[in-house]
């Protein structure tokens, strides 16, 4: 009977209710006088009814049918025919059966809520190099915050001091500690090593990484699967039909001579076994349960719907820069067309200062920068701006004229594979810059392991020249490329197909948006695409996605089982009940305990054995450290 939440107070309730069922109990069969046992079986039915009762009734004020209500009903007939061994029985197995669920759900919100835990409450921030100690969560963006070894890292921000191994494995499932140095970033809850770190703080405790993630994983337990929906549509006029056909069987066999007292115990007992909670709680805890593991590994799915669309995707397909690469490009080669290098390099590096753009957060980087004006970014294309009046454009080549003499040097460049940036002065171009990007360690298996699950040639969609676009495919083994892509195009092949898309920028965001699964690189992902976005790789990991497809269809899976289990269950019992004889205790019984078996098969797939993520050896070697360090965790 679970249609209604049940709280960790219920477990008293039941245990009380439990205590006085064994009393009477023993009263009734030691031989003590009827109105001892009747008392205690009374205050039975008093301690684990009243709850039920009162939902149920403020439920049908709604109006809302509640197969709480039912149960009391039925206990409070079989009473009235002076059972009264039998109705306390029910209410002892229907108070112990929700109290177990209680415990069960908070199990469950309990796993959830221990990705928050690890943010600290207390920081040490450094005011004029004095150590001020404060509360973590009044960390403003721009404070230095001092974190000694052992510490766990009070907000997201930059390391300005310091240098140290951190452990993110609570947030991202990595297991490798990773070396900090000036420059690298940090993010709140991670857990400093030996070294000392000064951290100059990027977002506010209600902004960080963590607590975006605990928010999202918050919701997603209450975005109801699309299963879910349809269950719940049917269970009201299901359980009006079930009271229908009770009171059938009630008043049928009477007008026909029948005995007053079987009948009604036949027709309560059809009333209980035949009310649908275990097809109710049949479809949400083993999704949720898939949310709470993924989470754990550094895979944040935003709802159970969106794990449930997981387990039917049927085809992958990357962005490039920032997602198979891993978004860090290096200048190669610098071509001067017009002016002396240091203009070229002072103009881009100026206007990209302001882009978000991996190639643009490189190129700032190449010389100090002037300011810019009327800045604007293109999706896709590139950024321009004004610098000492000039208009500066940087970007992909079809911004060239097609008279241009910078063609030549493009196609030399593109030949050679690199990527390519433009850098124009009002309209012309002064330079031309070629870059390279690393693949991702991971990305070969990733995509290897995709194609194995899903059965279907992965693609790469990007908006780099092909050759650049041919590289990266080789180096990870991608067949399927389509280059040269505005950020709509991508969209445009994702739209209607059940793929899963995996990107990172802003440029990524319509394809993130159009695809069945949308996954975005966290950490270095624009906040557009973690907007548009269904599942966060917060883990940065791409071999954590096919164990998350692995993850999504055995949920489907286990909430197929259970509704096909609680399915039969009922129609086993009902039938007996109504063509042999059920006792309602056994009714009851069988009742409950396939709610239970259900909802604990669910909760199943909180287990780390069911996260099989492909670790390279190093990893391997160090993740048994890694889960016994987080304790708790290690089940
Ligand atoms: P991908 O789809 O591989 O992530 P994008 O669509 O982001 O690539 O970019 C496509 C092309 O546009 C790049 O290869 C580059 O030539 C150009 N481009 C985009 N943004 C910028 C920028 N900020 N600076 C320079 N070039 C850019
Ligand atoms: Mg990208």
């Amino acid at each position: 009977m679970f249609t209604r939440m049940f709280r960790l107070s219920d477990v008293r309730w039941a245990a009380a209710a439990l205590a006085l069922f064994a009393l009477g109990a023993a009263a009734q069969f030691g031989g003590a006088p009827a109105w001892a046992w009747i008392t205690a079986y009374a205050a039975c039915y008093v301690a684990g009814g009243w709850g039920p009762a009162w939902e149920g009734a403020s439920a049908l004020a709604k109006p809302r049918f509640e197969v709480d209500l039912l149960m009391v009903l039925a206990a409070l007939a079989a009473a009235a025919i002076g059972q009264w061994f039998d109705g306390a029985l029910l209410i002892v197995i229907f108070a112990t059966s929700g109290a177990l669920e209680a415990v069960l759900t908070e199990r469950t919100a309990e796993s959830v809520r221990s990705l928050l835990e690890h943010a600290p409450e207390r920081a040490a921030r450094l005011v004029d190099g004095r150590e001020e100690i404060m509360d973590a969560a009044a960390l403003a963006p721009g404070d230095l915050a001092l974190v000694r070894p052992g510490e766990r890292v009070p907000a997201d921000g930059t390391v300005e001091g310091g240098e140290s191994e951190v452990d993110e494995s609570t947030l991202t499932g990595e297991a490798l500690p990773g070396r900090k140095a000036p420059g690298s970033a940090v993010l709140a809850g991670t857990l400093n090593g030996t070294g000392a770190l000064e951290v100059r703080v990027a977002r506010s405790s209600g902004d960080t990484v963590l607590a975006r993630i605990a928010r999202q994983v918050e919701e997603a337990s209450e975005a109801k699967s699309k299963t879910q929906l349809t269950i719940e549509k049917v269970e009201q006029p299901y359980s009006l039909a079930v009271v229908g056909a009770t009171l059938a069987l009630i008043a049928v066999p009477l007008a026909f001579g029948a005995a007053f007292e079987s009948t009604l115990l036949r027709a309560m007992t059809f009333m209980i076994v035949a009310s649908p909670c275990a097809i109710v709680l049949a479809t949400m805890p083993p999704l949720l349960a898939a949310v709470a593991l993924a989470g754990r590994h550094g895979v944040l799915v935003k709802s159970a719907l969106m794990m449930e669309r997981l387990a039917e995707v049927d085809a992958a397909a990357f962005d490039k820069t920032g997602t198979l690469t891993n978004g860090e490009p290096e200048v190669e080669r610098i071509e001067v067309l017009r002016g002396d290098e240091a203009r070229l390099r002072r103009l881009a590096a100026s206007v990209e200062a302001r882009s978000e753009h991996p190639i643009g957060r490189v190129l700032a980087r190449i010389e100090p920068v002037s300011p810019v004006a009327r800045f604007e970014a293109v999706p896709g294309r590139g950024v321009r701006g004004a610098v000492d009046g000039v208009l500066v454009e940087v970007g992909h080549p079809v911004l060239l004229d097609a008279d241009d003499d910078a063609h030549g040097t493009v196609a030399a460049f593109e030949a050679e594979g690199l990527t390519v940036a433009v850098v124009l002065a009002d309209g012309r171009a002064i330079g031309v810059i070629g870059l390279t990007d690393a693949v991702r360690p991971e990305a070969a298996a990733a995509v290897a392991d995709l194609k194995a699950r899903l059965g279907t040639e992965p693609r790469l969609l990007t908006g780099d020249h092909p050759a650049a676009a041919r590289r990266v495919a080789d180096a990870v083994g991608i067949g399927a490329v389509e280059a040269s892509l505005l950020p709509g195009g991508k969209a445009d092949r994702l739209a209607g197909t059940r793929a899963l898309y995996v990107g990172d920028g802003v440029n990524d965001a319509p394809a993130l948006a159009a695809s069945h699964v949308g996954a975005a690189m966290g950490g270095t992902a624009s906040d557009l695409a973690l907007q548009a976005s269904d599942v966060v790789l917060v883990g940065r990991r791409l071999t954590a996605l096919p164990a998350a497809v692995d993850l999504a269809r055995r949920a489907r899976r286990v909430a197929r089982v259970n509704l096909a289990f609680a399915a039969a269950v009922i129609l086993v019992l009902a039938a007996w009940d109504l063509f042999g004889t059920l006792p309602l205790v056994l009714g009851v019984a069988g009742h409950e305990l396939s709610t239970v078996v259900v909802g604990l098969n669910g909760l199943r797939l909180l287990s780390r054995r069911h996260w099989n993520e492909r670790r390279t050896p190093a990893e391997r070697a160090v993740a048994p450290l890694a889960a016994a360090r987080s304790g708790a965790d290690v089940r």
